[in-house]
């Protein structure tokens, strides 16, 4: 059974020049590409992909950082595509959580500059779709 889910090389992955690496990753886990854009974040869709974190301390940080420079939106399809690119971005914290060998455990060390984003469960990724690829 095939689901989908959205991964986001977010602002700092696209400076760096790791979008090759990420979709590399992606690929070689057997994963397929739904959909790619490379877009510029609105701050509205923005606010609305992260509303679970609209109380949090670090809220306006992450609108300012998520809407700081162009990302690579991807739809990601394959048999628990959700949990499976969860695994490969890591922990949230690429030095305490994430492990080497991960996305964020090999390239990132800052929380906020974690590199990628992916959905987290069946219902965010169905929400998160629908935001970035409302045709797809
Ligand atoms: P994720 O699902 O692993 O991406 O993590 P969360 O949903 O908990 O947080 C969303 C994003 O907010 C993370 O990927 C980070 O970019 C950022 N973030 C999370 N926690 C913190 C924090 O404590 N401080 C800052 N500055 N950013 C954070
Ligand atoms: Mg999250």
């Amino acid at each position: 059974m095939s689901e989908r889910t959205l991964v986001l090389v977010k602002p700092d992955g696209v400076k760096r020049g790791l979008v090759g690496e990420v979709i590399s990753r992606i690929e070689r886990k057997g994963l397929t590409l739904a959909a790619l854009e490379l877009r510029t974040v609105e701050r509205s869709v923005a606010e609305e992909h992260y509303a679970e974190h609209k109380e949090k301390p670090f809220f306006g940080e992450l609108l300012e950082f998520i809407t700081s420079g162009p990302v690579v939106a991807i739809a990601v399809e394959g048999p628990r595509a959700i949990t499976a690119f969860r695994q490969l971005a890591g922990g949230t914290d690429p030095v305490e959580k994430a492990t080497p060998g991960t996305l964020r455990g090999d390239f990132a060390l800052e929380t906020q500059f974690n590199l990628v984003h992916g959905s987290d469960s069946p219902e965010s990724a169905e929400r998160e779709l629908k935001l970035w690829f409302p045709d797809l």
